[in-house]
């Protein structure tokens, strides 16, 4: 199973830089989104391959035609209004927040919007709350789980395929970020700067062996031509900015030699009576373990 998975937003969405975090100063910066999806659109077009698509608020309140460009072909789910991490918002204002991003996302497309996205995979063991909120607001699927280490969220005891998640409100099907183990540590190979770094032929050769892939890729992954953030650390600049030129052509090459599917069409292939279930206690007491 193959899923495709993007999240649209800008070149500047990038979390934790003082250069641009401040949504105040958003409207100033360069507009690139239109360029970067268009790229996306053509690669997938005649492709035969679907994509489930995680949309900005603040994309999505300025540029509607996007959306209902995007949404016209491919599902469409909410990343959030202003990007901005799980962590970084009270309960109150996350809710507020789901719940105006599935509205603002629905009146334009005219479809229905249950899937989620947290920004930066900032959905951690401490966070598990997010679960019972998403799950209120009628979300039905997540994609926010990343297992293994991020630099702004991760959870590394979680598992590698869909999972069920068990929250006060429901049950919220997970399609984590897929993973490989290699000597004790759990690599992540399909999405964003992983995908621009790894090697083609090692991808597609994980890929190949592993009964459950999960890409994530952003417009900016493929646009060489985008300012580049100043105070970003020269490790985050190596993360941010490297294999930019070849990502289109990877892309590409990656929907030749391999057919995908959006999450909808994944739930439909899963017997979910067969897959783990955890909850907020559990994914966090696995957390704790791994800290020890
Ligand atoms: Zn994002």
């Amino acid at each position: 199973m193959n899923i495709l998975t993007f999240d649209i937003e800008e070149w500047f969405h990038i979390l934790e830089t003082a250069e641009t975090e401040d949504a105040e100063k958003w409207d100033k910066f360069e507009t690139r989104i239109y360029g970067n999806t268009d790229r996306i659109l053509n690669a997938l077009e005649d492709s035969g391959s679907k994509a489930t698509f995680f949309i900005v608020g603040w994309i999505a309140k300025r540029y509607p035609d996007i959306v209902k460009k995007i949404s016209q072909k491919y599902e469409i789910g909410s990343h959030t209004g202003n990007h901005k991490p799980v962590w970084a918002q009270s309960p109150e204002e996350f809710r507020d927040d789901v719940r105006n991003e599935i509205k603002r996302l629905e009146d334009i497309s005219g479809e229905k919007v249950v899937s989620f996205r947290a920004p930066g995979f900032s959905i951690r063991a401490s966070e598990m709350w997010a679960f019972d909120i998403l799950a209120e607001e009628g979300i039905m699927y997540d994609a926010s789980v990343f297992p293994g280490t991020h630099a702004h969220g991760g959870i590394s005891g979680a598992p590698f395929s869909p999972f069920k998640i068990k929250s006060h409100a429901g049950t919220v099907k997970e399609f984590p970020v897929s993973a490989k183990k290699l000597f004790g540590e759990n690599i992540i190979y399909s999405g964003g700067g992983y995908f621009r770094i790894t090697p083609y032929s090692i991808m597609k050769k994980w890929m190949g062996k592993s009964p459950y892939n999960l890409v994530y890729i952003h417009p900016r992954d493929m646009d060489p031509g985008q300012p580049v953030i100043n105070s970003l650390s020269r490790l985050r600049k190596f993360k941010s900015y490297c294999g930019l030129g070849k990502a289109e052509a990877k892309l590409k090459q990656l929907l030749e030699d391999f057919k995908f599917i959006d999450i909808s069409s994944a739930d439909k292939l899963i017997n979910w009576n067969s897959v783990e279930q955890r909850n907020a206690f559990s994914l966090e007491k696995r957390q704790c373990r791994n800290m020890r």
